[in-house]
């Protein structure tokens, strides 16, 4: 069983859950976060976060559009931070426009 089938394992958990992980799971992604090599680096999804960003303030479908984005925003607390920032700045100012 290779690292992606198991994030994709934890990542449908959590569908059910439909709420904030629990501690386990987030102890075991962080265990997978040390691990994994195979994932798309911080530097692809940081190019791509302007972009992905936009995407989920405009249709919402981001998280379709570029699931290997997504996917790393769940894992990678840096980039998910910075993925948080920029859609706060982007909600505000699309508030604004309207
Ligand atoms: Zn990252």
């Amino acid at each position: 069983m290779n690292i992606r089938a198991i994030i994709q394992k934890i990542k449908s958990s959590f569908n059910h859950q439909e709420g904030l992980p629990n501690e386990t799971v987030l102890g075991f992604l962080r265990v997978l976060e040390s691990v994994r090599e195979e994932d798309v680096p911080c530097d692809e999804v940081y190019a791509k976060i302007d972009e992905y960003v936009e995407r989920q303030v405009d249709k919402k479908d981001a998280a379709q559009l570029m699931p290997l984005v997504r996917e790393h925003l769940d894992m990678c607390s840096e980039c998910c931070e910075e993925y948080e920032a920029l859609l706060d700045v982007l909600e505000k100012t699309s508030r604004e426009e309207k």
